[in-house]
């Protein structure tokens, strides 16, 4: 099956879905999108409240600067960066999800990454970090360091949510997303441009 396909027929399963108590508080599922065949996905928590409102990952405050440190490594969604969340409802007041939700929803998420199939994962925090990695690892320790996951090569860093509430992070994200160039390069496109590094 075609990865639209595959990636249409797994929205439209999504849609419907009631596994945990997030579905009821919030007004949509918030499935993710971008590029399908690009090799870099990008893994944050959960929709907030923009993103509940819209039904698209990352696209409040802390989203636009996602795409502005995306880009600043030569990466869109449009080509490269396929988006998600570890949970697709939104948690009530933007609570972290709890560790039910966050396992009720991992099989969609799995699934997500086994069709889009990115060389390449950014998890962005300490609840994607847990969810889909280690429930006990801690952001600070183990950020610009690279894991393996089924295969994959993934790399931790800070949400752009903290980097909103502390700016003296970004220097700090930024040599992670150095490092996820140089990777790129290495295993997708050797070519890849990115005008500052
Ligand atoms: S958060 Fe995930 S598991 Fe829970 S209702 Fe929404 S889609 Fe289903």
């Amino acid at each position: 099956m075609e990865k639209e396909e595959a990636i249409r027929q797994l929205n439209d399963q999504v849609q419907d879905c009631r596994r945990c108590q997030l579905r009821a508080g919030c007004s949509r599922v918030v499935f993710g999108e971008g590029s399908l065949n690009g090799g870099l996905m990008v893994i944050g928590e959960g929709p907030g409240q923009d993103e509940d409102r819209l039904g698209r990952p990352f696209v409040g405050r802390a989203g636009q600067l996602l795409d502005k440190i995306l880009e600043s490594g030569g990466f869109s969604r449009r080509d490269q960066v396929y988006v998600g969340n570890i949970v697709k409802c939104r948690p009530p007041g933007n609570r972290v999800p709890l560790p039910e939700e966050r396992t009720a929803c991992m099989p969609y998420l799995k699934e997500q990454i086994a069709i889009v199939d990115p060389k390449i994962i950014i998890l962005l925090g300490a609840t994607a970090l847990q969810g889909l990695i280690d429930p006990k690892a801690k952001i600070g320790a183990s950020r610009g360091k690279w894991l393996q996951w089924e295969g994959r090569w993934v790399m931790p860093t800070y949400h752009p949510a903290a980097l909103l509430r502390n700016p003296g992070l970004k220097p700090v994200v930024w040599e992670d997303l150095k490092q996820v160039v140089g990777k790129y390069r290495e295993l997708v496109k050797p070519s890849h441009p990115c005008e500052y590094c």
